[in-house]
């Protein structure tokens, strides 16, 4: 029976004949695997995904994790399948081999963890950052902190957290309130008090490992006075085992719309309800220098906003599957032209109207998720290139397109579970359909790790200017390269190429013109309008590389993504003129509205 999780066909579409992600085998860092070892992951976490994340999905929504005053309780079935990911030794996936990982391919690990979040966002929550905070740690910390906290943790005996947010200060980190006071032995005592932090209270793991944004006294102002400390549940003995509890104190859990069955936590950080070694303050370890830890800390954001944007896809893909069964198998009304009510009523997949709302979540789905994979791939090169220089060229694009990775998805594919909803009609509004469901999860995805509106001031205001426009730049070459390659091969692939060339070229002038103007203020102020046209480019983009790819091939999968690429083009592609009309005017309209005037 086909997964209604997500499509095995598709990814390995994605990965095999469009990035062949095989080759990676060629470079040093990826020699130990093959094809073999690739499918084995991606087969097991399909099995992981199916026996232990998704059976347990609407039970974990239904009971929420509840705190009885002195523990968080969290459904059995959490940490079942936490372990059992943790025992199939996958939680060091993609991690370096000097720390007991498998140095897989970031693109086979984001695929094969797809399967965990279309199964079940909310479990595969805990280990999303688990992982994440693993490798920042991996990355920046000391040998000890690896050993004392990141072996740990990829040995699934340890849980993460990143714990920035705080109340006055979510969009606006400078304003972080959470202080950290030297002590004579290294260590920092910190007091203050984190909002939304997600897996940070629970009884599943042995120790829960909190990275945190704190500011030293006397530190610069902003931002740059930010550090980052380690600063566990339970304190760790040289030894190794688990010590003293620290005092990172659970003041309360937050009650959320969806992804119920992740913990969401106000933290108390040296409130006095515990007092490590008799004193007051929660103990935390520096890592890397102080006052730079927003940098280390863009390690973990940016990994994990990668990380949302596939779960968005993942949720996105998980409905689309989903209503198009249903759709085969409801049965209602006529062709547009039967009139005659003794003819038997068609399946409503058979509607054109319902075709368009499956057509656009494929187009969707299938284009975040390739587009996800596109990103997982660049990060490869990074960290096993060939040359310099493309590791250059990885970087550069991996910074333009993260922003547009994190929100794409969270917009289009919620987009498309709001769709699968209305594909169920009435039923997709019931809590006995999954829809719903996957919906609520979805719509946290446009707010948490940075905004919407923070991640498009990031690509216009920072990500398209930087390094005077050379990521931009890179990006053009990508596209150009492309654009030539679909001309080259003639026919519709060749007329997909001129429009995108000329939406891109649309872009490039446009972006030019708001810079050129010199008001700033102007330019950034429908910034939101430009993710979203820049976005809706960058998938026409990756669209039409999947169009060439399955341009001469014959058979329904290939001619199901040559007809998602003509409906992105034909439906979506051409908004973003309108949105460009209105970005080359400078409009003003958000600008001189008045507070007064609502
Ligand atoms: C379920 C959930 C889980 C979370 N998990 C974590 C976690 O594990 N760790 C963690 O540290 N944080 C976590 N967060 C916090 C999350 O990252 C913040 O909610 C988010 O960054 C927004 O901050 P805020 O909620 O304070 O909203 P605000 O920053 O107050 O934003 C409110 C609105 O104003 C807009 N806005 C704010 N500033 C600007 C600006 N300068 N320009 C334009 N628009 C602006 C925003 O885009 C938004 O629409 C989580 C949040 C939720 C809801």
């Amino acid at each position: 029976m086909k997964s209604l999780l997500l499509s095995r066909r598709d990814l390995d579409f994605l990965l095999y004949e469009w990035l062949h992600v095989d080759e990676l085998t060629k470079r040093q860092r990826f020699a130990d695997h093959s094809r073999e070892t690739f499918d084995g992951v991606l087969d097991l976490c399909e099995q992981l995904a199916t026996r232990y994340f998704a059976p347990h999905n609407k039970k974990s929504d239904a009971s929420e994790p509840t705190f009885d005053g002195t523990r968080v309780i969290v459904i059995d079935e959490v940490k079942e399948a936490l372990d059992a990911f943790a025992q199939a030794d996958l939680l060091g996936m993609s991690a370096d081999e000097h720390l007991g990982g498998a140095q897989l391919p970031v693109t086979v690990a984001q695929a094969a963890f797809a399967w965990l979040a279309a199964a079940n966002v909310s479990t595969s929550g805990y280990l999303m950052l688990t992982i994440a905070n693993a490798n920042l740690l991996a990355e920046f910390g000391t040998d000890e902190q690896i050993a004392t906290f990141v072996k740990p943790m990829l040995a699934g005996r340890f849980t993460g957290t990143m714990a920035l947010s705080e109340t006055q200060a979510g969009s606006s980190l400078a304003d972080v309130l959470t202080r950290a006071e030297p002590q004579a032995d290294g260590t920092y005592r910190l007091f203050g008090s984190k909002m939304w932090i997600s897996g940070a209270e629970h009884e599943m793991s042995e120790n829960i490992v909190n990275l945190v944004l704190a500011k030293i006294p006397g530190g610069p102002a902003g931002t740059k006075g930010i550090s980052l400390f380690i600063v566990p549940k339970f304190l760790v003995d040289p030894d190794g085992s688990i010590g003293e509890r620290n005092d990172v104190a659970l003041a309360g859990l937050n009650h959320k719309m969806g992804q119920r069955g992740v913990t969401n936590t106000v933290l108390n950080f040296g409130d006095g309800t515990f007092s490590p070694g008799g004193e007051t303050g929660a103990v935390g370890y520096l890592v890397g220098e102080p006052h730079r830890g927003l940098s280390y800390m863009f390690h973990m954001m940016n990994e994990a906003r990668l990380g949302v944007g596939m779960a968005a896809v993942a949720l996105g893909y998980t409905g689309y599957l989903k209503s198009l069964q249903y759709a085969r198998e409801r049965p209602q009304g006529r062709p547009l032209t039967a009139k005659d009510p003794s003819t038997p009523q068609i399946a409503i997949v058979e509607h054109p109207d319902v075709k368009r709302m499956l057509l656009a979540q494929k187009a969707y789905v299938e284009g975040g998720l390739a587009l996800e994979l596109y990103c997982a791939r660049l990060i490869d090169l990074q960290h096993g290139p060939e040359s310099a220089e493309e590791s250059e060229q990885a970087t550069h694009l991996l910074d333009i397109l993260t922003p547009v990775a994190k929100s794409w998805p969270s917009q289009w594919c919620l987009a498309a579970n709001d769709l699968a909803i209305q594909v169920h009609g009435g039923y997709g509004y019931t809590r006995e359909y999954d829809v719903e469901q996957h919906y609520r999860d979805n719509r946290l995805n446009p707010i948490h790790e940075g905004t919407h509106g923070i991640q498009s001031l990031d690509l216009l205001g920072r990500k398209v200017t930087q390094h005077g426009g050379a990521s931009l730049a890179e990006l053009g070459k990508a596209v150009s390269a492309s654009v030539a390659e679909a001309s080259a091969v003639g026919g519709e692939a060749a007329e997909l190429a001129a429009q995108l060339q000329a939406s891109w070229e649309r872009l490039v002038t446009v972006t030019a013109g708001m810079f050129g103007s010199g008001d700033v203020e102007a330019a950034l102020a429908n910034s939101a309008v430009y993710l979203e046209a820049f976005g809706h480019i960058v998938v026409a983009w990756i669209w039409l590389e999947q169009f060439v790819v399955a341009d001469g091939r014959s058979g329904d999968f290939y001619d199901g993504k040559r007809q998602a690429a003509r409906f992105f083009f034909r439906y979506e592609l051409p908004r973003t003129a309108a949105q460009l009309d209105l970005l080359e005017s400078l409009d003003r309209t958000t600008l001189e509205m008045r507070d007064d005037w609502f």
